[in-house]
């Protein structure tokens, strides 16, 4: 969401919430209308919120920016979540899937229907395709997975 630009920007005001547009631009050397578009496109995600204060210096209305920490956290754990699941389908693809692969790290991997099609020679590498134990590519889901749900509690 904003990429790397939006990033910055959040980690700033989660450091020094109550900044100004310019103040952010100054500090992240970016162009303001930059900045009022990043701030912009958070707010469409309730990501940031704003006060409007009479700046004495400046005598006029400023906005003064800060993260919504809440929203921040909400948002980064439906992300979370959505990888587990895609973490989830693939752990269950390869559970229930007897898989074909000539052991090559640039060679896909092949259904029984499909090796057979192609007489169980990989037509990548011309590789033998053999039975491919999904063991170990469990083991790292598996871990991941333990990660992602230490992260959810
Ligand atoms: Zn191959």
């Amino acid at each position: 969401m904003g990429g790397v630009e939006a990033e910055e920007l959040a980690k700033l005001l989660l450091a020094r919430p109550g900044m100004r547009e310019d103040e952010i631009a100054a500090e992240l050397q970016i162009d303001v209308k930059r900045v009022r578009k990043l701030l912009h496109q958070l707010s469409e995600f309730s990501l940031v919120a704003y006060d409007i204060v009479i700046d004495k210096e400046l005598n006029k209305r400023v906005f003064r920016w800060r993260l919504q920490q809440e929203q921040v956290q909400g948002v980064v754990k439906t992300q979370l979540k959505r990888i587990a699941e895609r973490l989830q389908m693939l752990k269950r693809h390869y559970e229930s899937n007897q898989l074909y692969w000539c052991g090559s790290q640039g060679c896909r991997k092949y259904t029984f229907d499909e090796a057979l099609d192609k007489f169980f020679k990989c037509p990548t590498c011309g590789g033998k395709l053999m039975v491919y134990d999904p063991s170990e590519l469990i083991a790292v889901v598996d871990e991941k997975l333990a990660e992602i749900n230490k992260l959810l509690e």
